[in-house]
């Protein structure tokens, strides 16, 4: 093979390689596309009709090892053996925001990342400057990847959603400005355990940032402000809290009196929290996170007010479905962790027949306690194991009942709701061991409920 071409070759052929394969092939790499599973029909297509070589099922070593630059698909743990390989001789391997920032020319980057909120806050994000008239993308692990949307459609702003997987291989990627949401411990599994590997990994979004830059983070995150106070930042810090007592500066957000204050270069933005059009503490920082990021952006204030009362929200993260004879059904089937259930709690008014479990990722319960003692009548197990439900909350909740389907837990649940309740899935878990996926488990909730 010639020495002069830049041969490009992705690894994992998802929504990301996809996304890398394509905007190579535009900026005249010769690019090819290997993947050790099966690739998506849809996406063969694409690549066939964009003259993308690929190979799927196996890795063909020597045409990996012949690479200029490698794009490694963030699902990818770098414990698999080409990965090894490709490592172990020197190929730079790059994530697809590093290999998509290369060719984003003068655009603005908004990056969002955090263990919970990064999808919810992306989109109210873009939705703001959406509203304000911007020429804007959402990317990443929500909807196209940033290298396609930049093949294909490119655009003056991108709101991300970037995921620490795709931080590990950055080496230039610099957000104008980044959001780091808050930390806490999930996928160990791929940091050797350490949950310190994961956290550096997190700040990773702000490593090549400037002083022209921003960086927004949660002044209320012990996590996060152990590393502050230890590792010198670049960027000019804005800080999130609950409490106007933690703010510094005259920059940030904060709540008081129930009202949210967003303070920007010398202006404030301010409202009430129920005007918001998501509810709960951890929509308020998502919140806050979003208008400051709107704010730097240059949109005007009666806008980004506007656009919080009229923001969606997402499927499966606290989506109310139905009220049925007088009980709430609320559906958070995207709160496979802890941290997130304790705020889905944390915003209850009404007493809550929770619905918990499915694959247990090593939870630790205990942070829970306070909230299922205050508000929580009975849970329905569901999953394949309970029993780390059962020996976290046998002691404290007299009815516990299992089951192992969606249609099941929904008539169990309200069979011991009363008139005023609220039935809440949110299961602190992952969703595999009984559905496909989230999307799937949140989707046969709503149907059973639909059928009750
Ligand atoms: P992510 O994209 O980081 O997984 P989502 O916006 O999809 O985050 O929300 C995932 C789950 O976490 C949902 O159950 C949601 O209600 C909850 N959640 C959303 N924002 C926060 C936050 N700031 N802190 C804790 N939990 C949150």
């Amino acid at each position: 093979m010639s020495t002069n071409t830049k041969r490009l070759v992705v690894l994992g052929a998802a929504e990301s390689g996809l996304g890398a394969a394509l905007l190579g092939k535009q900026q005249g790499w010769d690019v090819f596309v290997s993947d050790g599973g099966k690739i998506k029909e849809q996406f063969k297509e694409t690549l066939q009709q964009n003259g993308v070589a690929f190979e799927e099922g196996a890795h063909t070593v020597d045409r990996i090892l012949d690479a200029t630059c490698i794009v490694k698909s963030p699902g990818i743990s770098d414990k698999v053996a080409i990965v090894k390989q490709v490592r172990g001789v020197g190929i730079e391997v790059c994530s697809e925001i590093e290999f998509g920032y290369r060719y984003k020319g003068d655009s603005k980057i908004i990056a969002i990342t955090g263990s919970n909120g990064k999808s919810t806050t992306t989109k109210l994000t873009y939705h703001i400057l959406k509203e304000a008239g911007y020429d804007v993308a959402m990317v990443g692990n929500i909807g196209y990847s940033f290298a396609r949307q930049i093949a294909e459609k490119p655009c003056e702003w991108y709101v991300m959603e970037v995921s620490s997987f795709q931080l590990d291989d950055i080496h230039n990627f610099r957000p104008d400005v980044a959001v780091l949401l808050n930390i806490t411990p999930d996928h160990l599994d791929r940091y050797d355990y350490k949950f310190e590997n994961y956290v550096a990994s997190k700040f990773r979004i702000t490593q090549n940032q400037s002083k022209a830059d921003h960086f927004i983070v949660n002044r209320d995150d012990k996590v996060m402000m152990d590393y502050l106070a230890t590792h010198s930042i670049q960027a000019n810090i804005i800080y999130l809290t609950m409490s106007e007592n933690n703010l510094t500066g005259n920059e940030g957000g904060h709540i008081n009196n129930e009202r949210l204050h967003i303070q920007y270069d010398g202006d404030s933005v301010e409202m009430s929290i129920h005007e918001l059009s998501i509810k709960g503490k951890h929509n308020q920082y998502n919140s806050m996170a979003a208008g400051i990021s709107a704010r730097i952006a240059g949109v005007r204030k009666e806008k980004i007010r506007e656009s919080f009362a009229s923001f969606e929200g997402l499927e499966h993260r606290l989506e109310y479905v139905a009220t049925v004879r007088g009980v709430e059904f609320i559906n958070d089937s995207k709160a496979t962790n802890v941290n997130s259930v304790w705020f889905a709690l944390e915003s209850m008014k009404k007493p809550v027949v929770l619905i918990l479990g499915g694959q247990d990722k090593g939870n630790d319960y205990i942070e829970l306690m306070a909230l299922v003692k205050e508000k929580v009548k009975a849970i329905v197990c569901m999953g394949v194991d309970n029993t780390p439900i059962h020996t976290a909350f046998g002691e404290v909740i007299e009815t516990m009942v299992d089951t192992a389907t969606a249609a099941d837990a929904v008539h169990a649940a309200y069979a011991l709701a009363e008139n005023g309740d609220v039935v809440l899935l949110s299961p602190a878990c992952a969703s595999f061991d009984l559905f496909k996926n989230y999307e799937d488990r949140g989707h046969q909730f709503k149907d059973a409920v639909r059928n009750l």
